[in-house]
C-alpha cells in the first residue's frame, strides 16, 4: 500500500509548487477570505498554508487523509458539473505519503480545534488543540522518503520560482481573496482581496494601478467573459503573463491562448506578446476538466466557436 500510495502521490505531487496549489485550492474550496502561504527551502523544507475557511470537524479530520475521501462529490451526478477546485480526494493523502504533514483545523462554530499529524503515509494521529478558526496545513521535509524524486528536482530557487508563479495565478483567479506569500521570511506578494482584478494584476505584474490595461467583457451562450489585455504600447516580453481562468480555476487551453495572441499580433505585428488575464464563467456542463491529472488543461464544447467569439472581444478591446 505504501508503494501504491507513493506512485499515486507522484501524479498529484510532482514538485513543491503542486503541493502549494493543492493546499490553496482546498482553502478556496473552504470559502477562505484570507490565505497565507509560507515557504522555506524552495518548499522542500517547509510549506505552510493558513486559511480562515470553514475548517474540518473532529470526526472528519483524519478522514481527510484517506484516499478518495472527498467531501465535495455527494452524488455521482455532481461529476458532470464540478464547481469546486478539488474533487478527487487525492491531494492530502498524496502529500502525506511523501512528507510530514500537520493540520490544525477548527470550524468557526466549534470551541475546540483538532490537530492531525501524519508522515510517510502512516496512520494519522489526532489530538485536541486550541487554534484559530480555519485550517493550517504544514508540510515539512517534502520527498524525504522518496530520494529519487527529491534528486530529480531542480534547485530550491527554481522550485521557489514555480511556487510564486502558481500563487500569482491563484491570486489572479480569485481577486475576492486576500493572498499573502512569504518566501524565506520575506513578503513577496500581497493582494487586497477586495475583488478588484485590476489591483491584483497591478500588484503582481508591477504596474502602477492596472488602469493602463484595456478591459474586455462579453458573453455567449452559457458563458460570460471578463478580463484585461495590455495595450500595444505597454511592452511585454514573454508569454508568462497570460492567465486564463475558467470558473475560478486557472487553466491552459492552447486554442483560446492562440486566438488571443493572433488577434494581438494582427494589431501590433512586432512579435511582442500581450499580457492578459481572462476570466471565463461558463456552464460547467460545457467544460471537461478531467483531461489531465494536474487539472490544468480543459476542453470546451464547441471550442472553435468559443475561440472565435473571444477573439472578437479582444479585437474590440484593442480598437477602443
Ligand atoms: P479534494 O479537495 O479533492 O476533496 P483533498 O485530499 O484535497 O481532496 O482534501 C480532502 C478533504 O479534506 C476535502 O474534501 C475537504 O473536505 C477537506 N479539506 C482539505 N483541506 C481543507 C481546508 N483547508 N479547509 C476545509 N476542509 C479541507
Ligand atoms: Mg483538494
Amino acid at each position: 500500500a505504501d508503494t501504491a500510495n507513493q506512485i499515486a502521490a507522484g501524479e498529484v505531487v510532482e514538485r513543491p509548487a503542486s503541493v502549494v496549489k493543492e493546499l490553496v485550492e482546498n482553502s478556496l474550496d473552504a470559502a477562505a477570505r484570507h490565505i497565507t502561504i509560507e515557504v522555506k527551502g524552495g518548499g522542500l523544507t517547509l510549506i505552510r498554508v493558513r486559511d480562515d475557511g470553514w475548517g474540518i470537524n473532529r470526526e472528519d479530520a483524519a478522514l481527510a487523509f484517506a484516499r478518495h475521501a472527498t467531501s465535495k462529490i455527494r452524488r455521482a451526478a455532481d461529476l458532470w458539473g464540478i464547481t469546486t477546485l478539488g474533487f478527487r480526494g487525492e491531494a492530502l493523502p498524496s502529500i502525506a505519503a511523501v512528507a510530514r504533514v500537520e493540520m490544525d483545523t477548527r470550524p468557526p462554530g466549534e470551541t475546540a480545534g483538532t490537530r492531525v499529524r501524519i508522515a510517510g503515509g502512516g496512520e494519522p494521529e489526532v489530538t485536541a488543540i486550541g487554534c484559530p478558526p480555519g485550517t493550517t496545513v504544514t508540510v515539512t521535509d517534502l520527498f524525504y522518503n522518496t530520494p529519487a524524486r527529491r534528486q530529480y528536482l531542480k534547485k530550491p530557487a527554481n522550485e521557489a520560482r514555480a511556487i510564486v508563479a502558481a500563487v500569482e495565478k491563484l491570486a489572479l483567479a480569485h481577486p475576492e481573496v486576500a493572498f499573502n506569500l512569504h518566501l524565506e521570511g520575506r513578503r513577496l506578494l500581497s493582494t487586497p482581496g477586495n475583488s478588484d482584478l485590476q489591483a491584483v494584476v497591478a500588484a503582481i505584474y508591477g504596474l502602477e494601478t492596472g488602469r493602463e490595461l484595456l478591459p474586455l467583457a462579453g458573453e455567449g451562450e452559457g458563458w460570460t467573459l471578463k478580463g484585461f489585455i495590455s495595450p500595444p504600447w505597454l511592452h511585454r516580453a514573454g508569454r508568462s503573463q497570460q492567465v486564463l481562468t475558467v470558473n475560478g480555476r486557472y487553466i491552459f487551453n492552447r486554442l483560446l491562448t492562440r486566438a488571443v495572441e493572433e488577434c494581438y499580433q494582427a494589431v501590433i505585428p512586432s512579435g511582442r506578446h500581450p499580457l492578459f488575464i481572462l476570466q471565463l464563467a461558463i456552464d460547467p456542463r460545457l467544460v471537461d476538466v478531467n483531461v489531465h491529472p494536474a487539472k490544468l488543461e480543459v476542453r470546451f464544447q464547441q471550442e472553435y466557436e468559443l475561440a472565435r467569439q473571444v477573439a472578437a472581444l479582444v479585437n474590440r478591446a484593442l480598437h477602443t
